[in-house]
Order: C-alpha cells, then structure tokens, then sequence
C-alpha cells in the first residue's frame, strides 16, 4: 500500500461527518476486530459511526461478543442506503458482504482494507496488503495514519484479530511485523490472557460431544493429493449437544492435527441445511484456489466454501481439485 494512497484514505476519512464499516459475513475475529477497532476509533474523534454485517440472520458470533464496541453494531436492515463514505474490512469481494452488497454500488466513497492476496478491488480505493498477517494490521495502520489513539478497548479489537488469523502466532504469517504490533497492542494494557479465554475455552460442555462425533468420523485418505483428511457436523449433532452453528469454532484446528495429510477439511451443516466447508493446508496445496474452483475463497493455507450438496459428493469435489 502507497503512501499516497493512505493520504488519500486520511483525506476521505477526515472530510466524512458519517462512516458505515463493514466486514464480511459470518464474521471471524480479525473482521469483526478490525471494524470494531477503526469504529471505536472514529467515534471517539467525534464521527457518526455505524458499523455491520450482511449476514440473513443477523447475530454476532457468541465468541466475539466480549469486543468493546458492540454497540456501533447496528442490523444490516438498518445499515444506511447510500453511505456518503463506506469502509469494508477483510472483504476479498462484493458477495462476501451478502446482503451489504448493494449499499457499495451507492456510496460516495468506498474504501476497502483488507489482506486476501485473491481481493478484487472493488473499492473506489483500495488498501490491500496481503503480506499482512491481518486486516487488523491495515486497521492499526489506519488510525494511526489519522491520528488517532489507540485506547485499550481499540487494542483489545485489534488484537484479537491479529491473535485469531496467526493462529496465535503460528501460522506463517507470524511476522516481525506481526509481533512488534502485538508488542504496542499490550502496551496499551491489552489482557492477552483473557482474550484468549473469551476466544477458545469459553465453549459450552456440548462441544465436547461435537468434537467427539467429529473425530470419531474423520476419514484419512493419504494417497489423495499430500494427504487428506476430512470430517462433517451436521445439524443434528449440534442439536443433540445444544451446540450453535457459530459455536463449532476450532475443530478444524484438531483435525488437521494429523501429520500423513497435508490437506484438512470439515463440513459443517448450518441453520439452513448448507455445508460450510472449511479447509486449511500445510502448504502442499493452496487451498485457495481449491476453495475458489468451488466457489469460494480464502488464503493459500486457509480457506472456504459453501456446497448445497451431500457430504460425499461435497467431498468428490474436493477430491477432484487435489
Ligand atoms: P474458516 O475456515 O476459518 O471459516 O475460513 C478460513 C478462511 O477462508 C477465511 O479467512 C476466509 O478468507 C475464507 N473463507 C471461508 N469461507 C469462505 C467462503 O465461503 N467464500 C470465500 N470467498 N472465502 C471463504
Ligand atoms: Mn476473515
Ligand atoms: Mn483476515
């Protein structure tokens, strides 16, 4: 990202009275952390923020309800029709804003900040970085560059978008980068301790059931592509546990555990019967590309899509692409 384009984001930000932030559907920490964060941010300098999600059925993922600024959050019913300045936060493209879509068409200004090497510029500008470890890296950067402090609570939200698309400082985008913005984030009196609580032990005595029916049921195939393996939740399951769709968070990260695949994937039924697919990889394969053959998207070691058919024929699909 330019430094004139930053100045030129400073520019539309500075001379905006009103702001709508958005963040792609089904929101992950780093999207809803980073939306919160710049929110918080420009609210505090005196703008009218609102901030959402195109999501059918609208509801915060139990798991993300601990961010400070839960209250720019507003339905996307009541998102405004024609922003006069709009900002989208780790949205690769137009559809992943789901029924926030249309609202780009109209805005004045359109500004999108985001990290997936796949984004398609759909904004009037763009500030992709996808050797950033997260969007919340563009984020940071962006109240800096206005100015703004950042407060705890701003911290707060953006670290736990960096902690969430790392994998706790895991994964290869775990950075110098990465690690002097965790630096200034704790700084600011950020509890890494307890976000990581609120994060990934705060799951209802359910998911234990869940993720015993999923282990029990993953399936090696070693000689597909460097190694799949692969597991499914159905409705059903999650019924029986009291479990939400929102709440199967983290069972991919057991699953692709075993060392013989290089390819993980997890189908998971949601509220209307469509497989979620989540896949990741050990870097044999770029799943992104998998995922976008299939109509989805995502990172080379972390991606999605979403099928409206069987397991097993979902699977086929996958199979066929490794
Ligand atoms: P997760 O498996 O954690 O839900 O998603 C991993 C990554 O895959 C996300 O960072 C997101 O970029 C991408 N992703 C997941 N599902 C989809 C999808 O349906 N479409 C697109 N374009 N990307 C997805
Ligand atoms: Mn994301
Ligand atoms: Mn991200």
């Amino acid at each position: 990202v330019s430094g004139r384009d930053w100045d030129r984001a400073v520019e539309i930000v500075s001379s905006a009275d009103e702001i709508a932030l958005a963040c792609h559907i089904s929101p992950d920490g780093d999207a809803l952390g980073s939306t919160l964060a710049v929110g918080l941010a420009l609210r505090a300098a005196g703008k009218r923020v609102v901030a959402s999600f195109g999501d059918r059925r609208f509801s915060v993922p139990r798991l993300l309800r601990f961010l400070p600024g839960q209250d720019l959050l507003v339905d996307p019913a009541r998102y405004p029709a024609a922003p006069e300045v709009m900002i989208t936060f780790d949205v690769p493209s137009v559809e992943r804003l789901g029924t926030l879509a249309a609202g780009t068409a109209r805005a004045g200004r359109l500004i999108v900040l985001d990290h997936h090497p796949s984004n398609t510029g759909f904004g009037t500008l763009n500030l992709v970085d996808p050797g950033a470890a997260a969007t919340a890296m563009l984020a940071e950067e962006l109240i800096h560059r206005l100015g703004l402090p950042l407060s705890r609570d701003i911290a707060t939200c953006l670290y736990v978008g960096l902690v969430t698309d790392t994998g706790s400082f895991r994964h290869s985008s775990t950075t110098p980068e990465a690690h002097a913005m965790a630096a200034r984030l704790l700084a600011t009196g950020v509890d890494p301790e307890r976000i990581a609580r609120e994060v990934w032990d705060r799951s209802p005595f359910g998911y234990l059931g869940v993720l015993g029916l999923a282990l029990e049921r993953a399936r090696l195939e070693p000689e597909v592509g460097g190694g799949l393996v692969w597991t499914f939740v159905t409705r059903a399951d999650r019924e029986a546990h009291g479990l939400s769709y929102d709440e199967l968070e983290g069972i991919i990260d057991v699953v692709r555990r075993t060392d013989a695949a290089d390819v993980s994937a997890i189908l998971k039924e949601d509220d209307d019967g469509a497989w979620q697919v989540s896949t990741r990889s050990k870097g044999g394969v770029d799943v992104s590309r998998v995922c976008a053959a299939l109509g989805g998207g995502g990172h080379a070691k972390a991606a999605g899509f979403t099928s409206h058919l069987p397991v097993e024929e979902t699977i086929a699909g996958l199979r066929a692409q490794l």
